[in-house]
């Protein structure tokens, strides 16, 4: 049984994929907070800006095995308004494209699930906080540690930090095993443009100073989508 919040078809906005098509797989439930307000602060994760709560969001809902919930998510990325023109949406070269995020994914996201999607042409993505093993097979894999929750997961192809973070020093993962490393200024104001410029500031001095390190903007914000 998998528990899904909401699923989309969208574009990517954050990190080395930004700007990609690509179908949401939001999972309900994470292990660093319960999602409810009134836990917030003995969380372990302090900052969350994603209701991940239940299975009532957009193309949400329970799913009995692996094969209902790909098809559940193949069925997104064909969307109606392509099949009805007769022009499926991967007609035009890009390749299928599903990432699998949270609350935390790798709760639920197990070899079954990842077969399906892959017999299905889809190149799979996670974007997890690293607390937790990422089964082999994950085709892009992107950890977004929080706060001084241990890492399991201390590779992958991008490190996408949050910051700034109390006691959280950048410095700390340069030397894992990742192929990019972003800084995302943390949201002040989650649903809406940021006015407080303090951690974008923050985060352009850091990658100014550390070149190693890349701003990472929430695009999707920007744009207005999902
Ligand atoms: S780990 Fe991610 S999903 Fe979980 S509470 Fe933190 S930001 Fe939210």
């Amino acid at each position: 049984m998998y528990s899904v919040k909401e699923a989309f078809y969208t574009l990517q906005g954050e990190g080395a994929q930004s700007g990609r098509a690509s179908v949401f797989c939001r999972f309900t439930g994470c292990n660093l907070w319960s999602g409810r307000e009134v836990d917030r602060a003995r969380a372990q994760c302090t900052f969350c800006d994603t209701d991940f709560i239940g299975t009532d969001g957009q193309n949400g809902g329970r799913f009995a095995d692996a094969e209902a919930l790909a098809t559940h998510l193949e069925a997104l990325w064909q969307r109606p308004s392509d099949s009805a023109s007769g022009n499926p949406s991967d007609s035009t070269g890009g390749r299928r494209y599903v990432v699998f995020t949270g609350g935390e994914p790798l709760l639920q996201l197990d070899p079954t699930l990842l077969e399906a999607m892959h017999e299905r042409g889809f190149e799979v993505a996670v974007e997890t906080n690293g607390t937790l093993p990422v089964p082999p097979g994950v085709d892009w894999i992107c950890v977004s540690p929080k706060g001084d929750n241990k890492l399991v997961q201390t590779r992958g192809d991008e490190l996408k930090l949050v910051h700034p973070q109390p006691g959280v020093d950048p410095r700390h993962f340069t030397g894992l095993d990742f192929t990019h490393f972003f800084l995302q200024p943390i949201d002040p104001a989650p649903g809406r443009i940021a006015t407080d410029r303090a951690p974008m500031a923050s985060v352009v001095d850091y990658c100014l100073r550390h070149p190693q390190w890349r701003l990472s903007l929430q695009t999707h914000k920007i744009a207005g989508i999902d």
